[in-house]
């Protein structure tokens, strides 16, 4: 399977949407002090990341489906694996992984809102020239 084209793979390297080789954020995920900070544009296929003021507010939509999504996922883990479902258990799990994978889910929010406005091109090297 062909991965490098395909969102799949800018999302889970979280690199640019257009060229899948160019970083996407400023530092790396888990670099506190520049919490997920997107770049202003592509290091090599220089495309604007900031299409408009305030972009990225729209990735709390789908850092709160991740978080959901994560949230779900450890309740039927809990529910599959455990003999006797604990609600404080699986409460305590939720938060753990939900406050060890924010910078995590936060980078994938804002690259996966990216990847519904830009597509990858494979003709960005000739323009760019
Ligand atoms: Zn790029």
């Amino acid at each position: 399977m062909k991965l490098k084209g395909s969102k799949l793979f800018s999302i889970l390297f979280i690199k640019c949407p257009q060229c899948h080789e160019g970083k996407f954020l400023e530092r790396k995920v888990y670099d506190l002090s520049a919490f997920t900070k997107v770049r202003k544009s592509c290091p090599v296929c220089k495309m604007n990341y900031h299409m408009e003021p305030s972009f990225y507010y729209g990735s709390m939509y789908v850092a709160y489906a991740l978080g959901v999504g994560l949230m779900v996922g450890i309740i039927l883990l809990n529910l599959l694996f455990s003999s006797e479902f604990s609600f404080l258990r699986t409460f305590w799990m939720i938060c753990v992984a939900l406050i060890s994978l924010a910078p995590l889910l936060n980078a994938w929010a804002k690259i996966i809102w990216a990847n519904f406005f830009f597509h990858f091109k494979t003709e960005w090297k000739s323009k760019s020239k």
